[in-house]
């Protein structure tokens, strides 16, 4: 029975960061994957693809108002050669984190196969060659999450953004039609970025408000009415069912009087939230607490049993892919400190972006939750009309708001809605995390013409 220090359920980022680390610190590490690479479903279905093919959107949209300028002439899109440059991306960080692995050491191996818990310090891994059991010393359990169907009569049907965004994904046109169930983040990118390449696009939410419990309701409310009002999102409107037609689906959703209403697509994707995967024999851990969010973990990613971590989005904590890399580098530490909390995951400080256009991110706590806990704000804010950077692009609509704890000015949450809010949110998230003032902010001299300007501009409205 092969015999490691460390071994981890999942290879994506809940899991290799921390896996290179512990190899760095002279354990030795085995991580297993069905997927047999890397990355998890970030690199394989999420975030990387769908980001390559959004900023293709983007382009094309950039390119048409340049158009309309008059500044250049005729563009098309071909979206067969999207597809084959989010391919190249993904390809390429293969390729990269191939080579990671091969320069972390003899320390450090993946296994392509599906693990099983025995017990604590028993895995079995079911590979193509066979069944191999480890005894391990310690467990990180990052088996991540899939896309959860809706339960109802021809879910079959759907397509999930895994056959959008996959390698050599099934979709390799631009639907004349496309019906999106969920107006999640998944769905509304998906619904904004076939909606520029020429999709007629409908979404049906069943929640009263877009990216429900998502975002600030005010933040939610700003993007819908920036959304493509030729995008047409049907809210309060709860899925049926689904049914085959010659050309694709009929989707069947109740509207808000609960009148019965059908969209005929050539494809209906579903995208209706991630569940947690959890390995199969994790009941054979007593004292591991399993809920519909997840497996239990605390800030230190400890399952409460010595030894077992829960980290990434199998935790439920934060579904995001850098916050599962926090999570891994935590394990990693805790566990060379001798399975103690040295190091603790401050998941309030971590940027949730959401790849629509116009962007929207968001960090810490926005007026709404410290309303809520009782923190007296003071919030300062400033508009992306007067930012030079997006006036070069002509992207004027957004806004830059900062929180701030009125007592002592500490920032305490922000949000970016515009151009470039996902990098800009994160100069926002390192005042929140690290406990920075309005000062601070207000007294950095961010480079000129860049969107981070506004960022200072806000946080000089609360200073002198
Ligand atoms: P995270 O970002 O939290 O690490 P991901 O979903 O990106 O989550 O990655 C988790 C990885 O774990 C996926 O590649 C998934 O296929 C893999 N996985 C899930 N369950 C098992 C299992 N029982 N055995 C092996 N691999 C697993």
């Amino acid at each position: 029975m092969p015999q490691v220090d460390v071994l981890t359920i999942g290879a994506g980022g809940g899991a290799y960061p921390g896996a290179f680390m512990l190899a760095a610190a002279g354990y030795k590490v085995v991580m297993v994957d069905e997927k047999g690479v890397m990355s998890g479903n970030c690199l394989y279905e999420g975030c990387i693809p769908s980001k390559a093919v959004r900023e293709m959107a983007l382009a094309l949209l950039r390119k048409k108002k340049f158009q309309d300028y008059g500044v250049l002439g005729d563009v098309k899109v071909d979206y067969k050669k999207v597809v084959a440059h989010k391919d190249w991306v993904q390809e390429l960080r293969y390729k990269q984190h191939d080579e990671e692995l091969r320069e972390a050491g003899e320390n450090v191996s993946l296994v392509k196969g599906v693990a099983e818990i025995i017990d604590a310090r028993t895995i079995r891994v079911k590979t193509d060659n066979g069944d191999v059991i480890y005894n391990t010393k310690n467990l990180i359990i990052a088996s991540g999450s899939d896309s959860a169907l809706p339960p109802v009569e021809g879910k079959e049907l759907c397509i999930t953004s895994s056959d959008i965004f996959r390698l050599h994904p099934k979709i390799q046109d631009v639907p004349d039609t496309l019906a999106v169930v969920g107006a999640g983040y998944i769905g509304l990118e998906t619904a904004v970025m076939f909606n520029i390449f020429g999709s007629k696009v409908e979404v049906i939410e069943m929640m009263p408000t877009i990216l429900p419990g998502a975002v600030d309701p005010v933040l939610a409310d700003m993007l819908y009415k920036s959304l493509d009002p030729q995008i047409k999102i049907h809210l309060n409107s709860p899925l049926k069912r689904i049914e085959k037609t010659e050309k694709g689906v009929r989707v069947h959703y109740a509207t808000p009087e609960g009148v019965e209403k059908t969209i005929d697509a050539d494809y209906v994707l579903c995208a209706t939230g991630r569940r947690p995967v959890v390995p199969k024999g994790i009941e054979n851990i007593p004292g591991i607490k399993v809920t519909k969010k997840g497996i239990e973990a605390d800030e230190s990613m400890m399952t409460g049993v010595q030894g077992v971590y829960a980290t990434g989005d199998v935790n439920g904590q934060k579904m995001l892919f850098h916050a599962a890399v926090r999570m891994s580098m935590t394990a990693a530490r805790n566990i060379v400190a001798g399975n103690r909390p040295v190091d603790k995951v401050d998941v309030n400080a971590i940027p949730s972006v959401i790849y629509t256009i116009p962007e929207i991110a968001t960090v810490g706590i926005t007026r709404t939750d410290a309303q809520k806990m009782g923190i007296p704000v003071q919030e300062v804010s400033f508009p992306l009309e007067k930012d030079a950077w997006a006036q070069i692009y002509g992207e004027l609509e957004g806004e830059i708001r900062i929180f701030l704890d009125k007592r002592n000015q500490r920032v305490i949450g922000g949000w970016v809605i515009g151009i470039d809010a996902g990098m800009v949110i994160n100069m926002i998230g390192l005042a929140v995390a690290r406990g920075l003032t309005a000062r601070d902010l207000a007294d950095f001299a961010d480079a000129h013409p860049s969107i981070f300007e506004s960022v200072q501009k806000a946080a000089r409205n609360a200073v002198f």
